[in-house]
């Protein structure tokens, strides 16, 4: 018998090459299938009129094959097998494309049901590669095998799997009475409060709505649950530091005041107060959670080595850990160009570069393996994390625990370019204070921004090398590293090589990528740096807090690749002065055309603060796709779509009275386990 914790491959019809294409899309188990949520859904209009559909609408037809045939298309070389398909009151044209053997299994007179779009050719609607089901003669014909009257179809990620959506639906729909077996963790006093469905419902209710509120309150537990839990993380980590003690770092007036008056320009206005916040907390015995928010290019890194500064005149240390063994090399020459007068003790560590000695450093710069790493954690009093959303709470907590003097915590500061509402900010993260840049510095102007087509690319390396005149330099970002068979993507590699022996060959030209050796990587960043080079041809190594001012035109290639927060973040390396600067974006053929993709780079056109992009974000994306959230940098936007604040401050209070009563979870058993599923260990007793 088929039970919650079986393996797929003990579910009636799932053979072992099936088995095979689900533990792909990491699905193991019954369990794993159950919380297998679709990103959206289909709605099907049961149309029993074909007369008043149009194109681009999603129909469902029932009717009865009047004709169907396969053939070779003469152009190419491809098979179409052609039906006509009476409904009754009109005829409907469907094609589908390479399925030659359709003929083999639907015959005229068979009736059935077909789910697809409507498109257009040559002023006849046709239905193009629907899927089908069979309908036996006396069967009811609405809904088909569902066995209900509901027209909503969930639709599945299923990647480049060799799977279908009805295939994987039927699969879903076989174990889908397990579901009752589905253990309830959320305690019964909230889901009462908060009137939500019970685990069991809602997972039920994903995968077979019936109608638009089934799917709204299956999501509405779903997400609240993501959120509890999260909080009840945030919870326990305050209360893990609410018993440490952190160094007190005395605020040294005269040498801050030196030091930001030594600067070429001044702060912005919500500099200075963050950094004052931060200064602050830095005197207190408590340790510091605080999280510093500001849009791409709003001036974080001064704002940190604020705080440096003023741990370092108190002869304590600081580290910085960053996403990127390029940004940790960026930071390190940043921090010693700013403190050049100081004689502070500045060490890089990261998995390549072992610059300075760790033990006698003042300032310790380096990735996440500093965190692998044998730092001594006591010996730091200021931790600063740059940014957040890359490493998230179960990085920091991992930080906190590798703290082996139990009573100690260094002084905690994360940095986040990801847009948080601030009314909401306090719910998302529960346990952080919170200091926001909002204000770019004096001068700054938009990057104008321009969705570039194949056929205007002459003109727009003409003014590339309008701007290498004028002594701008130029980046240009590709998707991909080195070319892929299965993609038709331009990569960095082919189109360094191809570039910089035509277009460009009379420019400095140089490459970086990820897979590159270091030496190679240091040598492209440094000559780019320093001005040596025209134009650098990149991937997304770019990405995140490169800070180079003369920059100032970025061409992006394949955009339609990327997501918007991460174009956001590429734009922002071009961004970085009072000079002008520009940004194409050129989509990759096949997408040219692409509404969605259209919809989303005229959003970058039109926008330029990331609060304003993930709402644009959040749309095109569709309110279904709650779950999509790792793909997109905005992911507390995402999440919070679903709910009114009051809900998530209610996630957070709920959260908090029940780590303040009882924080090792005793009276949560379930709860309890719940949390020990997550990788990183809370540490209950
Ligand atoms: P981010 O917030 O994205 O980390 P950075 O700290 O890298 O931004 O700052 C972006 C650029 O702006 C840097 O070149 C920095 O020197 C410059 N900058 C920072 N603060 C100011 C300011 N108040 N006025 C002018 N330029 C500034
Ligand atoms: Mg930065």
């Amino acid at each position: 018998m088929v039970r919650i914790n079986s393996n797929i491959q003990e579910i009636e019809g799932v053979g072992e090459k099936t088995a095979r294409v689900l533990k792909k899309l990491g699905l193991n188990t019954v369990l794993d299938l159950l919380f297998y949520i679709p990103f959206r859904y289909e709605y099907y209009n049961l149309a029993s009129e074909v007369d008043n559909v149009e194109v681009g609408q999603n129909i469902q037809v029932v009717g009865k094959i009047d004709l169907i045939k396969s053939r070779r298309a003469r152009y190419r070389k491809m098979w179409l097998t052609e039906a006509i398909i009476d409904t009754g009151n009109d005829n409907l044209k469907v094609i589908w494309f390479n399925q030659p053997y359709l003929v083999k299994s639907l015959f005229v007179g068979q009736k059935i049901k077909l789910s697809g779009k409507i498109t257009e050719n040559n002023g006849q609607l046709i239905m193009s590669s629907p899927e089908y089901e069979k309908i036996a003669e006396d069967e009811a014909t609405i809904g088909g095998d569902r066995g209900d009257n509901s027209n909503l179809v969930p639709i599945y990620h299923l990647t480049e799997s060799h799977l279908s959506q009805k295939q994987l639906r039927k699969i879903i729909y076989s174990v889908l009475p397990l579901s009752q077996k589905i253990k309830e963790w959320l305690p019964e006093n909230i889901i009462k409060e908060l009137s939500l469905n019970n685990l069991s419902q809602a997972i039920y209710k994903i995968h077979r709505p019936e109608n638009e509120m089934d799917i709204s309150s299956a999501k509405k537990r779903l997400g609240f649950s993501h959120l509890f839990l999260q909080q009840i993380k945030f919870q326990l980590i305050k209360q893990n530091l609410k018993n440490k003690s952190a160094d007190v770092i005395e605020f040294r007036e005269k040498e801050t005041k030196d030091f930001v008056n030594s600067l070429s320009f001044s702060l912005t206005n919500d500099q200075k107060k963050s950094a004052w916040e931060i200064l602050k907390d830095l005197e207190k015995k408590e340790p510091m959670s605080r999280l510093l928010e500001g849009d791409v290019g709003s001036g974080k890194t001064l704002v940190v080595a604020l705080a440096v500064l003023n741990v370092a005149m108190n002869q304590k240390k600081s580290a910085i850990m960053v996403p990127s063994e390029i940004l940790a090399h960026q930071h390190y020459k940043t921090l010693s160009k700013l403190f050049e007068k100081y004689n502070f003790n500045i060490c890089l560590k990261t998995r390549s570069y072992k610059i300075g000695d760790i033990k006698k450093a003042d300032i310790i710069i380096g990735t996440h393996s500093l965190i692998a790493d044998k730092l001594n954690l006591e010996e730091i009093s200021f931790i600063a994390v740059d940014e957040q959303h890359r490493f998230g709470v179960n990085q920091r907590k991992k930080i906190i625990d590798k703290n082996r003097d139990k009573n100690r915590s260094p002084h905690f500061l994360s940095l986040t370019a990801t847009p948080i509402p601030r009314s909401l900010s306090l719910a998302i993260y529960g346990d952080l204070d919170l200091s926001i840049i909002n204000e770019m510095p004096a001068g700054r102007k938009k990057t104008i921004t321009k969705v570039v087509s194949e056929k205007d690319k002459d003109k727009m390396y003409d003014f590339v090398k309008e701007k290498i005149k004028e002594g701008r330099q130029i980046f240009i970002v590709y998707p991909l590293i080195s070319e892929s068979n299965k993609l038709e993507l331009k990569s960095a590699e082919e189109e360094y090589k191809k570039l910089s022996s035509t277009e460009f060959k009379d420019y400095n030209v140089k490459l970086i990528h990820g897979k590159m050796k270091k030496a190679e990587k240091e040598a492209s960043m440094k000559d780019f740096a320093s001005g040596k080079i025209d134009i650098l041809i990149a991937t997304t190594v770019v990405e995140v807090g490169i800070d180079i001012p003369n920059a100032t035109v970025m061409i992006i290639e394949g955009v339609d690749r990327f997501g918007l927060s991460q174009l956001h973040q590429l734009r922002g390396r071009i961004n970085r002065s009072n000079l002008d600067s520009y940004c194409f974006l050129v989509p990759s053929k096949e997408n040219i055309k692409n509404e969605k993709t259209l919809t989303r780079l005229k959003a970058l056109e039109k926008y330029h603060k990331g609060l304003d992009l993930a709402k644009v974000d959040l749309e095109t994306r569709g309110s279904g796709e709650i779950f999509g959230i790792e793909q997109s940098g905005f992911f507390s936007l995402n999440i919070l779509s679903l709910f009114n604040s009051n809900y998530l401050k209610k996630s957070r209070d709920l959260a908090a009275q029940i780590i303040a009563k009882d924080k090792n979870l005793l009276n949560y058993p379930e709860l309890r386990n719940k949390i020990g599923d997550f990788k990183e260990n809370y540490h209950l007793e």
